[in-house]
C-alpha cells in the first residue's frame, strides 16, 4: 500500500504524518493542534478533541488510521453522509468503506473480510451497527488501529443531540482497551464535555481544546421589518451565485419560504422532519452535488453536513440559544473562505421560543436553564458590542473586537435609556403585568382605541407619557429590556412582567445605555458576491468559471459532489499560480499524488487555454 511503504523504520511518527499530509492530501502544513493530536494518537494515547466546525478534525483520526497497523473504526451518527466521506477518501487513494443499511450485503461481506485481513484503512459505522453482536465479534478478531467517535456530544443527555446508542459506546473501553479512542466534537459546554470523557473513559487521555473562533464568518443580526425583503436583499447582493442555508422555525414556514425563493429565481429546496425520508435524501443529494442550491430548513437539517462551500447561513427567526446559533451558522465556510451569517429577528420570536420550552416535557430545572440560555441569545441580538466577543465569551473563550461583524463595522448609536425604561416598566406595572409589548406601546404612545378603553387604560398615569417616541423606537426598547432581563415574557400569552432585576433598577434608578433603533441596519457589506469570485482578480474570473465547469463535468461523470474532486480553494489557487507543468500543479492547495494523477492534466489544459 503506497502510504505505509513511504514510512520507513527510521521516521519519527511526526515526520511520517507530515509526509502523508503533503503527499496524500496535498496540504502544506498542519493547523493548530492537529500535529500534536495526531502524534499522540499514533503513539496509542486516548484523546478528547474539541475543535470548531471546519477546524480540521477529520485528519486527526484519518492520518493515525493510515499510520497505525489495522483499521480505523469511525463511529458516526449520520448514515446519509458516510458515502460522501468514503468517496472523498477514495479520491485521495485511501482505502475506505462504510458499513450501514444503505450498503448491499456483498459489499459489507467484502469490507468485513478486508477488515480481518488488515487490507483497509478506515471503516465508517453507525453506533447501532457497531453494537451488534456479530460486528463486535468481528472486531474481537480484527487488528484495530483506533476508534474515532465523531459527533461525540451525542453521548450526552445534556447536549443538544442525545443518541441512546452513543451512550452504549462505553463498551469500547472495556472490550478493546488496547485500541486508542479519540472523541471529537464541535460542541462547547462543560457538562457535555464531562459526559463524553466519562462515558468513553478518556480520563487517562489528553484533552485538546481549540479556540472556538470562526474568523472567516461575518455575523450580522438585524431586527425584522420585512423578513422576506431582508433575506432577499442579503442573498441577491452577496450570494446570488452561492450555496447556502436558510433556517426557519416551522415546517410550514420552511415550505413557504422555499417556494417563494423559487419564484424569485433561486433553486431552493425545503428540508424538515415532515418530509418523507426519500424526499429529504433527494434534497440533501442535490444540495451536495449541485451548485447554487439554497436549502431552506428547520433545525432538522445540518448536523454533520460537511459540505465545505456553504457560503451563507440565514436565520428567519431566532434560534434556540447561542449554542444552536453557533452550530447552525458554523455550517458556513468550512473551507475557510469568507462567508456570511445573517439573523433576522423580532420580539415575537422570543415568545415562541419560550412557548417551546414551557410546553416541552423537560423537568422544571431544565426549563429554567433553557430560559436563561434564551436570555443570553436575546442579549446577543440586542448587543452594541462585538458579536464575536459575546459568543466567544459565552463559550469561555475571548477575542479582541473582530472587525468582521455588523456591530464592529457599523457601531450602533446608544443613548441614555433610563427614563424610557422607567416609563416602559411602569406601563407594564400599571396595566397589571399581563400585556405584551404591542399593547404597552399603544398605551405609552397614547393610542386612542377600543381595546385600551375596554380596559380603562386610557386613565392610567402612563397613558401617552411615551408619545415623544415612535413605535419602532419603543419596540427596540422593549426588546432590550427583555434581553437585559428587566422584563420577562410570559410563555403562555406573551404578557410582560417586571423581574426582580427590573425592580432593583426602578428602586436604584441605575444608569442604562440602550441601542438606538435603526430601520434595517446595513446588511453585510464585507463579503462581496460569491466569496470565491471576490478573491479572484476580475481578469481571472473566466478562468475560474472554466475550472469550475470542468470540475462539475468530472463530478457528474463519477456521481460525486464537485468539492470531492477539488475544493473551491484549490481552483482559486490555480488562478493565482497558473501552473504550466504537473510539477507546478502539485503545488496547488489540496492536490496530492492521486488527484494530480487523475485530474492534473485536465486542469493544466484549461489554465493553458486561458493564458
Ligand atoms: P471538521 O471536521 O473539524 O469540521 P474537516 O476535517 O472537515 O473539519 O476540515 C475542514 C476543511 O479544512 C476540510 O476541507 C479539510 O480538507 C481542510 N483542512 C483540514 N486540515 C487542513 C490542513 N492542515 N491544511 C489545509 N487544509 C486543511
Ligand atoms: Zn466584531
Amino acid at each position: 500500500m503506497p502510504i505505509m511503504s513511504s514510512v520507513t523504520a527510521t521516521d519519527s511518527s511526526a515526520d511520517a504524518a507530515l509526509r502523508v499530509l503533503q503527499k496524500t492530501y496535498g496540504f502544506d502544513a498542519f493547523r493548530g493542534a492537529q500535529a500534536e493530536i495526531i502524534d499522540h494518537v499514533i503513539r496509542g494515547g486516548h484523546s478528547f478533541v474539541l475543535m470548531p466546525t471546519g477546524g480540521g478534525k477529520s485528519l486527526c483520526y484519518q492520518i493515525p488510521s493510515l499510520l497505525r497497523d489495522g483499521v480505523g473504526i469511525i463511529v458516526s451518527p449520520l448514515i446519509a453522509l458516510m458515502q460522501n466521506q468514503v468517496e472523498a477518501l477514495r479520491q485521495l487513494g485511501i482505502r475506505a468503506a462504510a458499513i450501514n443499511s444503505n450498503v448491499d450485503g456483498g459489499s459489507i461481506a467484502s469490507t468485513k473480510d478486508a477488515i480481518l485481513r488488515g487490507l483497509i484503512d478506515l471503516v465508517y459505522v453507525a453506533p447501532e451497527r457497531l453494537l451488534m453482536d456479530d460486528f463486535l465479534a468481528l472486531l474481537d478478531e480484527a487488528p484495530i488501529a483506533l476508534f474515532a467517535i465523531d459527533e461525540a456530544h451525542c453521548v450526552s443527555q445534556w447536549g443538544h443531540d442525545f443518541r441512546p446508542h452513543y451512550k452504549q459506546l462505553s463498551i469500547l473501553a472495556e472490550r478493546y482497551p488496547y485500541a486508542p479512542r479519540i472523541a471529537l466534537t464541535a460542541t462547547a459546554d462543560a457538562p457535555t464535555r464531562r459526559d463524553i470523557v466519562e462515558c468513553l473513559k478518556l480520563e487517562d487521555g489528553r484533552s485538546f481544546v481549540a479556540g472556538f473562533d470562526r474568523p472567516n464568518i461575518h455575523y450580522t443580526i438585524v431586527p425584522r421589518d420585512n423578513a422576506r425583503a431582508q433575506i432577499l436583499r442579503f442573498i441577491r447582493t452577496n450570494h446570488a451565485e452561492d450555496s447556502g442555508i436558510v433556517y426557519c422555525l416551522s415546517r410550514k414556514l420552511t415550505d413557504e419560504t422555499a417556494a417563494w425563493l423559487e419564484t424569485e429565481g433561486f433553486t431552493a429546496l425545503p428540508y424538515h422532519a415532515g418530509l418523507s425520508a426519500e424526499v429529504r435524501a433527494r434534497h440533501l443529494e442535490r444540495f451536495l452535488k449541485e451548485e447554487k442550491v439554497i436549502m431552506v430548513a428547520t433545525i432538522a437539517f445540518g448536523m454533520g453536513i460537511d459540505k465545505p462551500d456553504v457560503r451563507f447561513v440565514a436565520h428567519m427567526t431566532i434560534p434556540k440559544n447561542i449554542e444552536a446559533y453557533y452550530q447552525e451558522t458554523g455550517r458556513a465556510g468550512r473551507d475557510g473562505l469568507p462567508s456570511n451569517a445573517l439573523m433576522v429577528y423580532g420580539a415575537q420570536d422570543a415568545v415562541m421560543q419560550r412557548n417551546f420550552i414551557e410546553t416541552s416535557d423537560a423537568p422544571d430545572a431544565q426549563k429554567r436553564i433553557e430560559h436563561q440560555k434564551l436570555n443570553a441569545l436575546l442579549g446577543l441580538c440586542e448587543a452594541a458590542q462585538c458579536r464575536r466577543q459575546i459568543v466567544l465569551d459565552y463559550f469561555g473563550d475571548s477575542c479582541a473586537p473582530c472587525g468582521n461583524c455588523d456591530t464592529c463595522l457599523t457601531p450602533p448609536e446608544t443613548f441614555d435609556g433610563a427614563i424610557a425604561a422607567q416609563k416602559a416598566l411602569s406601563a407594564a406595572y400599571r396595566t397589571g403585568q399581563r400585556f405584551g409589548a404591542g399593547y404597552l406601546i399603544d398605551v405609552l404612545t397614547g393610542k386612542d382605541d377600543e381595546r385600551i378603553r375596554s380596559h380603562g387604560h386610557e386613565k392610567t398615569s402612563t397613558f401617552g407619557i411615551g408619545a415623544d417616541m415612535g413605535k419602532t423606537e419603543w419596540q427596540a426598547i422593549f426588546r432590550q429590556l427583555i434581553a437585559l432581563n428587566l422584563l420577562s415574557v410570559d410563555a403562555d400569552h406573551g404578557g410582560l412582567s417586571i423581574t426582580a432585576q427590573g425592580q432593583d433598577f426602578l428602586r436604584e434608578k441605575k444608569e442604562l445605555r440602550l441601542r438606538k433603533a435603526e430601520k434595517s441596519r446595513g446588511l453585510p457589506k464585507a463579503a462581496r458576491s460569491g466569496a470565491a469570485d471576490a478573491a479572484v482578480a476580475p481578469e481571472d474570473r473566466p478562468l475560474l468559471a472554466a475550472l469550475k465547469a470542468a470540475r462539475m463535468e468530472l463530478a457528474r461523470a463519477q456521481g460525486v459532489p464537485p468539492y470531492v474532486i477539488l475544493h473551491d480553494k484549490s481552483l482559486i489557487d490555480m488562478t493565482f499560480l497558473k501552473p504550466d507543468t504537473l510539477e507546478r500543479m502539485a503545488l496547488v492547495h489540496g492536490v496530492g499524488e492521486q488527484k494530480l494523477e487523475k485530474y492534473g492534466r485536465t486542469f493544466l489544459k484549461i489554465v493553458a487555454a486561458h493564458s
